[in-house]
């Protein structure tokens, strides 16, 4: 069997999604619905950004049984982080949970993600790392994106760095995927603008690594071209962050994800990962810094993505691989070099001839 025929040839999207400026208001109601099914409480995971921000929490309707776990997005998700949180809640929930909701980024919804899952099933993160791996169906869950661009509201997999192992990998699963999203692009406003350029590129470079890959099916190209659309409109425009651009980005994110949740990344991907597993850099911001190797590889992309860069007047770091020890070249190959299936994706199953140790430490130095 060809090493990119997996489950995602029979795709499972969000169940539910509702849209448009003040969708929030429509959490409790939603949440009600599970009350009276589960007597359990509602866990909600939510940047810790809002911790600060109390016209947004008032609108979670919180119940004293209730659990508010503030994640702060500056780490992205560990196994380690998950495994803690789970142990705490494992260890003090008398009742199954009615909802778990993650509010914030592509880190607080893959945290909830991870999370629900886990309530269900046994063990510990690292074991479903992996795909279609979670056997049961996770506790009832709700996204409400906060930021544009990762897709984490609609795919099938949470990504997780397991420090021990060096391996950046999620939960593919069918069980990973929302019950219920609400996008409401009104949270999208304070983001900051390098930060919603970051985000909303990774949409952007998602699709760009699916339709240049081998692996390719209708469904997921007309996503893709449609997010590539959006992305467009959006960031040629001046004012990437008007009430309207917000709302495209904000479909534009989802549509990426099901993009992504029917395909593969390509080869921004794994360089990216080797960038967050050894440097410690985020997802999104490490995506912008490997496009500037990868002129060869997406010719028209690059120069798109760098007009658009320069239109937003938005900087991306350079050089943060010039001058690493010998170690860190060497774990930064082996945390790209473990991408079997995206390198597959863009380059064959040969992907090895031509990612020689050697030339993908060259890639990195060229960033
Ligand atoms: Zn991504």
């Amino acid at each position: 069997m060809n090493i990119l025929d997996t489950g995602v040839k029979n795709v499972r999207n969000v169940v539910h999604f509702t849209m448009g400026n003040g969708a929030l208001n429509e959490l409790s109601s939603l949440i009600d619905k599970r009350r009276y099914l589960t007597s359990g409480p509602a866990i909600f995971f939510v940047d810790s950004y809002f911790n600060e921000n109390n016209i947004y929490l008032k609108k979670l309707n919180l119940r004293k049984e209730d659990r508010i776990i503030f994640i702060d997005a500056a780490n992205e998700p560990s196994t380690d982080a998950i495994d803690s949180i789970l142990l705490d809640l494992r260890s003090s929930l008398d009742k199954d949970p009615c909802a778990v909701v993650g509010m914030g980024g592509g880190t607080t919804m893959d945290t909830a993600k991870a999370v629900s899952n886990l309530l269900t099933n046994p063990g510990q993160a690292e074991d479903y790392q992996g795909w279609d791996l979670v056997k049961k169906q996770g506790v009832y869950k709700i996204a409400i994106p906060t930021l544009s661009g990762t897709g984490a509201e609609a795919t099938r997999t949470c990504v997780m760095t397991n420090k021990r192992t060096g391996l950046k990998l999620g939960m593919n699963s069918d069980f990973t995927v929302y019950d219920q999203i609400i996008m409401d692009h009104s949270l999208t406003a304070t983001v900051p603008r390098d930060q919603y350029f970051f985000t909303g590129m990774d949409a952007y470079i998602h699709c760009v690594e699916a339709l240049s890959g081998s692996y390719r099916n209708a469904i997921g190209d007309a996503f893709s071209r449609e997010t590539l659309n959006l992305c467009r409109q959006v960031f040629f425009d001046r004012d990437m962050m008007s009430d309207e651009n917000r709302e495209k980005l904000m479909v534009a994110s989802y549509l990426g994800g099901c993009s992504i949740a029917t395909s593969y990344v390509g080869l921004v991907h794994p360089f990216s990962a080797g960038l967050s597993v050894v440097l410690g850099l985020h997802h999104c911001i490490a995506n912008c810094i490997v496009m500037r190797a990868m002129k060869p590889f997406y010719p028209s992309a690059f120069s798109e993505f760098w007009d658009m860069a320069g239109i937003q007047g938005v900087t991306i770091p350079e050089g943060l691989c010039r001058n690493l020890k010998s170690e860190d070249y060497e774990r930064l190959y082996e945390a790209t070099i473990i991408h079997q299936k995206p390198l597959t994706n863009a380059l064959g199953v040969n992907y090895r001839d031509f990612l020689t140790r050697e030339k993908v430490i060259e890639i990195f130095k060229s960033m």
